[in-house]
Formats: C-alpha cells, sequence, structure tokens
C-alpha cells in the first residue's frame, strides 16, 4: 500500500489527481479516508531564511507548531507530537500551556510532509527528523512510533531511520519500548541536572522516573540497540551550571556511550531563569573534556523567532 502523504509531496491534495491509479480505486480511497492539507495560520522566518516555523491548523482546529531548520547542507524539521504538554517543566512554553491533546499518527507525518513540500518548492530535500517540537513523543508513544514506521517505510517517505531524533523528558516505560521494538532511530534525553533534588525543581516528572531507574532505562537502552544516547542539558544561571552539577553528570555517565548538548536557554515569559554565563558555560565543558565525554555547546536554534518548543502557539493563544 502507499501512504496517502506520500502522494501529497508531488503536490497532489486530493485522489481525483491521482490519475496514475485505477478509477475505481480513487473512488474507494474518497470515500474511505480523508486527505486533510493543513492551513498555516503563521508563519515566521529568521532573517537569512535559517529557521522557519509554521503554525498548522487541523482539522479540528487544533494548532500545530512545526519548524524547518536550515544549517550548512543539512535541512531538518522539528515535529510535535501532542498539542500542549502534561510535564509542566519550568523552562518550556509547551509545558507552561499544559496538555490539550495527543497528535495522531497522521497529524505527526503531515507535519513532516507539510516541510518536504515547502523545501521541494524551492529545489531542496529534506535531510533530517528530529520530534522535538511541542510535546512528550513517549507520552504518545503509539502514535509517534507508527508516524515513525511511516516515515522509514520505503512505501511512505521512505527516510532513513538513522535521520530521525526522538527527543524524550525520560519516560522510562517509553524508552524501554524504544529498546525492545528498535525503530533504528537516535534518541536524545532532556536530562538538564544530574541530582534529584535539582532536576525535580526543573523537570517535574523526575518525581515519578528518578535519575537512577532513567540511568538503569538508558544502559538497557544502549546495550540493547549499541547507540549512543544524545544527552541534552539546558544550562541555566546558578541553577545546573556549576562544577558540582557537572561532576556528578560525569559520575552517572560513566561507560554510558553518550553525546552531550549544552544548550542555551530560550527565554519564555512564564519562568524567571536566565541562561548561564559563557564562563560558566564553558567551565562546565572543562569538566566533561577531562572526563573524555564527548560534547557541542550550542544556541538552540530557532532562538530569533522564538521556535523552542511550542513559543509560537503559546505568543498567538495569549495575545
Ligand atoms: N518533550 C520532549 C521533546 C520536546 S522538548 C523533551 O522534553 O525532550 C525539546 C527540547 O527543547 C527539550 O530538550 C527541552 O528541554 C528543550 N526546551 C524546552 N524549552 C526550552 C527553552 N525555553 N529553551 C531551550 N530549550 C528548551
Ligand atoms: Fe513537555 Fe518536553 Fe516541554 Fe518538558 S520540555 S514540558 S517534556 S515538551
Amino acid at each position: 500500500m502507499t501512504y496517502a502523504t506520500d502522494r501529497m509531496v508531488g503536490n497532489c491534495c486530493n485522489f481525483e489527481q491521482m490519475t496514475d491509479l485505477p478509477r475505481a480505486l480513487r473512488e474507494w480511497l474518497a470515500g474511505e479516508m480523508a486527505l486533510y492539507v493543513p492551513p498555516v495560520l503563521a508563519s515566521q522566518e529568521a532573517p537569512g531564511g535559517e529557521t522557519r516555523k509554521d503554525l498548522l491548523e487541523m482539522a479540528d482546529g487544533a494548532q500545530v507548531e512545526v519548524v524547518l531548520l536550515r544549517y550548512g547542507t543539512r535541512r531538518s524539521v522539528c515535529v510535535s507530537t501532542q498539542v500542549g504538554c502534561a510535564c509542566g517543566c519550568l523552562f518550556c512554553a509547551t509545558g507552561q500551556m499544559g496538555f490539550v491533546r495527543d497528535l495522531s499518527a497522521g497529524e505527526i507525518v503531515l507535519q513532516v510532509v507539510h516541510v518536504q513540500r515547502a523545501l521541494a518548492a524551492q529545489g531542496e530535500r529534506l535531510s533530517n527528523v528530529v520530534l522535538m517540537g511541542m510535546g512528550e513523543p513517549l507520552l504518545n508513544a503509539d502514535a509517534t512510533l507508527a508516524a515513525v514506521r511511516r516515515m522509514v517505510d520505503p512505501r511512505g517517505l521512505g527516510l532513513p531511520a538513522r535521520r530521525i531524533t526522538l527527543s524524550t523528558v525520560g519516560i522510562v516505560p517509553g524508552i524501554a519500548r524504544l529498546a525492545e521494538e528498535d525503530v533504528g532511530i537516535g534518541l536524545a534525553v532532556s536530562l538538564h541536572a544530574a541530582t534529584d533534588a535539582v532536576r525535580e525543581r526543573l523537570v517535574p516528572i523526575n518525581r515519578r522516573y528518578p535519575l537512577d531507574t532513567l540511568f538503569a532505562a538508558l544502559r538497557e537502552y544502549t546495550e540493547r540497540t549499541q547507540r549512543r544516547v544524545m544527552v541534552e542539558w539546558l544550562v541555566l544561571d546558578g541553577v545546573n551550571d556549576g562544577p558540582e552539577q557537572a561532576r556528578v553528570l560525569v559520575d552517572r555517565l560513566n561507560g554510558l556511550p553518550v553525546h552531550v548538548n549544552l544548550i542555551r536557554l530560550n527565554p519564555t515569559g512564564g519562568y524567571e531563569g536566565i541562561p548561564a554565563s559563557s564562563e560558566a558555560m564553558e567551565a562546565f565543558a572543562r569538566v566533561l573534556d577531562r572526563a573524555g565525554i564527548p560534547h557541542t555547546m550550542r544556541q538552540r536554534r530557532g532562538g530569533a523567532i522564538q521556535a523552542g518548543c511550542g513559543q509560537l502557539w503559546v505568543e498567538r493563544c495569549s495575545g
């Protein structure tokens, strides 16, 4: 079977236009399922076109943020998996908004198709997918994994699994499921703190899945998949940017194949924390260096157009 979304890439938005299919099949398809092309409610592009963010309207009126990131030759789409999020991370615009609903597999895939079409119109091709938009993918794991399968299926979008990365706040049963079903995609974990006391304050779900439990799941994951995990660390002034947190992190990561990403905060209205100083970030990175832990330091891309986690939605809906 060919997925409807695949055909939408070729600017073909209703079954009647799919003239390479037999008429009877086209009529049957039109009666069985709807092809939905979401209207773009708002769009923002950073100067230079490096980042573009579109707010898409789903059939029921739900609003979903999708971001295109251009970096060198890489063309990535940052996809949402839920409208809002129940996890309530303090620094996150989506968390501040609360949970609205899960997205279906189709609604997740159509965000990728939307960006593929926008790129195709400029003679470009999508290279990467990051499941890092609004929502927690592993709290909507059925739909997210179904969407990923459609993305990698050669009869679907045919994207290489290794070019797809899922970011989770640390939903332990979901990580176990990823290890078990091994779909071949990359895993990123939003850690942000190395002690339960600090992490609980930033990431409330840590009370349900404390660090020992989370790291046990990550060890199991890396052993089963033989894949390295990306550790995300939002460096916050006076919160988690000190050498003490860095040293505890190094202890926790002992022997685990990881890459650490030190990220700068995109300020949101609902959180008064401030990004760590460059000096603190560099000192933190030196501790990782000495321990031989690979790491990168980066600005959360899209900052110029508030493309961090759910920010466009919040702007529109609160204004
Ligand atoms: N729920 C998943 C994926 C979506 S959030 C998760 O938490 O991993 C994607 C990433 O954006 C996470 O690493 C999250 O911690 C980060 N993030 C959220 N708010 C941010 C902000 N204001 N500035 C920078 N990064 C942020
Ligand atoms: Fe949800 Fe991720 Fe935002 Fe936390 S950071 S509230 S898990 S979307």
